[in-house]
């Protein structure tokens, strides 16, 4: 019962706000006390943001991955092959992808998945297609066109493709499944619908029968300069245990200007359907400005969102975040 009413709660949301769009006031939230388990010896390796911006570079490089593109397909052919590179069983999730202008598209969610044979594991997400029109763009023009996608996107796989490496070289004792989803950014802009369809398929469809994971994090626009990491609805409601514990970590490692101790309200991304549909808690790691005309950073869903929006010092704290949480819960001292 109090399963359906948190799902009952969260499609009430649904219906409620605007797609990976809605603007909340953010509000600061009560700090939460957090278990302070005693420091074991693990060792965390150095995030390389360098790496992770050539990871975000490559990917542009291909052009706009909006599935069905022939660039689309370039880029997943690379990721693939890098995620194996480094070590991973991945699995290629194909689904067909239905868009808001009647369209559909061959889509595929990636699963690099590392010491697929251990029971505890993590999930580590970002999407990775781009916005096929970047209908926030100041010229009317340019609205219909596909965005490079360098945060929004881009990013997000950076980060991931840096900590698939660095497992690579330290190797970590717990299974972690990255999973890039698809066709997460094709939305109806102002409604709900078309959104996040790869998390959604995955969630309805997991790729090993009888999957679960501990929880996951998910990676969203975490690239552009001084973000605003705050704690969404929905990360809190599902996922509010890790979400207390990962923002108390970046606080410990210097990192509280960026992880923000406040309630970003209501938002939709790939979380909200592993949350209510896989039933595994996900969080939400996503830059939501408060200073921004949109909520978003200023180059959302715009033609701006290319490399010159991507910060180093930005991706070093998420990757570095990221990296320590997932080390740590391997030794049982997240
Ligand atoms: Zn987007």
């Amino acid at each position: 019962m109090k399963q359906l009413l948190k799902i009952c709660s969260v499609l009430i949301t649904i219906v409620l706000f605007q797609a990976c769009g809605s603007d909340n006031k953010a509000t600061v939230s009560k700090p939460q006390p957090v278990n302070t388990p005693s420091a074991a010896p693990v060792k965390i390796p150095a995030f390389i943001a360098d790496s992770s911006y050539v990871f975000i570079e490559k990917q542009l490089n291909f052009g706009t991955r909006v599935p069905g593109t022939e660039t689309h397909k370039a880029c997943k052919e690379w990721l693939v092959k890098k995620f194996k590179g480094y070590g991973a069983d991945v699995i290629e999730q194909d689904f067909t992808a239905d868009f808001p202008n009647g369209e559909s598209a061959a889509s595929t969610n990636i699963i690099a998945q590392f010491n697929p044979k251990m029971n505890k594991r993590v999930i580590l997400a970002a999407h990775w297609d781009t916005r096929m029109f970047g209908d926030q763009d100041e010229d009317p023009k340019m609205r219909n066109k596909p965005i490079p996608g360098a945060d929004d996107g881009g990013s997000g796989v950076g980060v991931l493709l840096e900590i698939a490496r660095l497992i690579k070289d330290n190797p970590i004792d717990m299974g972690i499944d990255i999973i890039l989803f698809d066709a997460e950014d094709q939305g109806a802009s102002g409604t709900n619908d078309y959104w996040c369809l790869g998390s959604k398929f995955w969630s309805r469809n997991k790729h090993i029968n009888n999957y679960s994971a501990q929880y996951g994090i998910l990676l969203d626009m975490v690239g552009a300069k001084n973000p605003t990491f705050g704690k969404d609805d929905v990360s809190r409601q599902f996922a509010g245990a890790q979400v207390e514990k990962l923002w108390t970590l970046a606080a410990r490692m210097g990192y509280s200007d960026m992880f923000v101790n406040k309630n970003t309200g209501q938002i939709i991304d790939d979380h909200v359907y592993v949350n209510t549909i896989a039933n595994i808690p996900m969080l939400d790691i996503i830059n939501r400005s408060p200073n921004t005309g949109s909520s978003f950073q200023k180059c959302w869903h715009t033609h701006c969102d290319d490399l010159s929006v991507i910060n180093k010092r930005s991706l070093k704290v998420v990757g570095q975040v990221v990296t320590a949480a997932i080390y740590k819960e391997s030794t049982g001292n997240f």
